[in-house]
């Protein structure tokens, strides 16, 4: 198998750090590199794979050490069991050392050769480059209103700006990484912590393939959960409304209660005493559900603070190999850091490579943004 990208030596950062977690992909992986190799080496770029491997069950490990020893810019972390994606691409960005990095699904629903328009408008400055899906193939309609939904009470209800319809696919600089490696959050919600750190961001738009292999690992249940966290863990904002609507139900209540006081005195007959027992039930009903509506929201916000002070490790390392890029070495590693990390210095380099057309949308939110050199 011919090399087209010689192997990186570990003083030598690489200008690109492209992290996969991956939770039961086997048959996506080769398919995944060949692609990533066809659009990054006739750039003559000096990048890195990371595969993240989330705990999978099946020998999606096997197949990426294989990778590693075939290619000498992959590189493979496996946690010890499935902590979900969002763990998974923290433990990615604890451990890339591209001065840009991105992070793409497994599964080839997101298109590798939209790097080069990313690595493009990154050159040009902007700290954050969001790949916004124009549509997804195969994606039932509900399930993309849905999406539409969330993304509009999210950023409502949060103040946070998420791009409607971006996941996690996109390109970050070294400094945004560095930010959220510093942010230790149980509940993690990394799109929002993207957005929240402010940085320069601009787009590029694609649509979604279908999967390439396997199936999502995504269902009802969790999804909601997931936008639950993306809500609770970014505003108590809804604690807010809860407190708001409370005001307003004793407002209306102290004024039914004078109405019924007043006519009583004037007009006994509309008072309606002795015949409100249909009415009564269904206050205490309304108050009783409001009530333990108020509690849960309560308790939500509270079990995050119980989980988050615990302060345990947001993911255990099994293996990776070496840092040194060599292929197929393996460390052993019992636990792994849940400190606040310092921005790592990434040596940058001066880049020479031809740049590609981009024909992206841009849309710049900071005007200090400078050019890369
Ligand atoms: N994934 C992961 N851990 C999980 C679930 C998913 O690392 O617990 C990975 C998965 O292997 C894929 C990416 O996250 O590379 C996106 O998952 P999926 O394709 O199932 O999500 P969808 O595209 O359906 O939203
Ligand atoms: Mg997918």
């Amino acid at each position: 198998m011919s090399q087209t990208t010689a192997a990186i030596p570990a003083e030598c950062s690489p200008e690109l750090s492209v992290i996969v977690p991956m939770f039961n992909e086997r048959d996506n992986l080769g398919l995944l590199c060949e692609r990533v190799r066809q659009v990054l080496a006739p750039q003559q770029i000096r990048y890195e794979l990371i595969f993240v491997d989330d705990g999978s069950s099946d020998d999606s490990v096997a197949v990426a050490w294989g990778l590693a020893e075939r290619y000498p810019w992959v590189r493979v972390l496996a946690l010890v069991r499935n902590f979900g994606k969002e763990a998974a691409m923290l433990a990615g960005y604890d451990h890339v050392r591209g001065a840009a990095v991105v992070v793409l699904d497994a599964d080839l629903q997101q298109p590798p050769e939209l790097l080069l328009e990313m690595l493009t408008l990154w050159r040009q400055g902007y700290d954050i480059i969001n790949a916004v899906r124009v549509d997804t193939k195969g994606l039932s309609r509900p399930r993309k209103l849905a999406s539409t939904l969330f993304y509009w009470i999210n950023n409502h209800l949060t103040g946070t700006r998420i791009p409607a319809q971006s996941a996690d696919f996109g390109l970050l600089d070294a400094s945004v990484v560095a930010s959220l490696r510093a942010c230790r959050e149980v509940h993690r919600f990394n799109r929002a912590l993207v957005a929240w750190t402010g940085s320069s961001r601009a787009q590029v738009t694609y649509t979604a393939a279908p999967r390439n292999a396997g199936q999502t690992h995504w269902n009802g249940r969790k999804l909601l959960k997931y936008a639950m966290d993306g809500i609770l863990s970014f505003s108590v904002r809804p604690l807010r409304l809860v407190g708001l609507a409370g005001v307003a139900l004793s407002v209306i209540s102290f004024a039914y209660l004078l109405l019924v006081a007043v006519l009583r005195i004037v007009r006994p007959e509309l008072a309606g005493v002795g015949h409100g027992y249909a009415s009564i039930i269904g206050m205490i009903s309304l108050l009783g559900g409001f009530q333990l509506t108020s509690i849960w929201l309560l308790g939500e916000y509270i079990g995050r603070i119980y989980e988050q002070v615990k302060g345990r490790p947001l993911y255990l390392l099994k293996e990776l190999n070496s840092s040194s890029f060599e292929p197929g070495i393996r460390r052993r590693t019992m636990a792994v850091e849940n400190s606040h990390r310092v921005h790592r210095s990434q040596e940058r380099e001066q880049p020479h490579f031809s740049q590609a057309a981009a024909s992206s949308r841009v849309q710049g939110q900071a005007e200090d943004r400078q050019a890369r050199p």
